[in-house]
């Protein structure tokens, strides 16, 4: 696949792990993100969700709260946008549950629902790592202020399920590839009406 630009790598990536995670997929992850986006990806401290982000009638974590403290590890030295990752299942308050969310410069990711395990089928690490790169490129794009897409083929279309993941891969379509490209440089060389400027204060999914 192409990358999206061939530019140094200016822009600081944190990946944060929510709670307790495999280390050997979030390095799987870690290097598959810097082979496809302009980052200097890097490992934050882990981040514990604090007892009010679980929701125990659900099951399930709230990708908000979990944000809103992720969001928090994107100011200071290590700056940049920041993606946690997490091996709980998420919601957000209309829907039964997410993949992923972002919040401002903060990206998370489940990989409970990209797991082959969790549709009772056999593991698959090939598989997975292809999921966790679409839902995490996907994410990462809105921590830069890109929106949805149209087309099925592009990461930045929106997948309810897992077969829409599976479809779209974590290629961009060309159109949201020179957006990505113009948003993934340094604000100094970026327009004034770069969404970064302005960042959207409502969560997408
Ligand atoms: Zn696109
Ligand atoms: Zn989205």
């Amino acid at each position: 696949m192409e990358t999206v630009q061939e530019g140094k790598a200016d822009i600081r990536l944190q990946i944060v792990p929510v709670g307790a995670i495999d280390p050997g997929v979030l390095e799987m992850l870690r290097q598959g993100i810097a082979g496809v986006l302009p980052a200097d990806v890097r490992f934050g401290e882990v981040l514990e969700p604090r007892a009010g982000a679980y929701d125990a009638k659900r099951g399930q974590y709230s990708a908000e709260a979990i944000l809103n403290d992720l969001a928090a590890r994107t100011s200071g030295e290590l700056s940049g946008p920041v993606l946690g990752v997490a091996d709980c299942d998420l919601y957000v308050p209309n829907l039964t549950f997410v993949f992923g969310a972002a919040l401002g410069p903060a990206a998370l990711i489940s990989i409970t629902r990209l797991k082959q395990e969790f549709y009772s089928l056999k593991a698959d690490r090939d598989m997975l790592y292809t999921r966790m790169m679409t839902e995490a490129v996907h994410e990462i794009g809105h921590s830069y202020g890109m929106r949805h897409c149209f087309d099925p083929g592009c990461v930045m279309f929106f997948s309810r399920t897992i077969g829409d993941t599976d479809r779209k891969g974590f290629d961009f379509c060309e159109t949201c590839r020179e957006t990505m490209s113009r948003l993934s440089k340094p604000l100094l060389e970026i327009s004034e009406d770069d969404p970064r400027l302005a960042p959207s204060l409502n969560i997408m999914l």
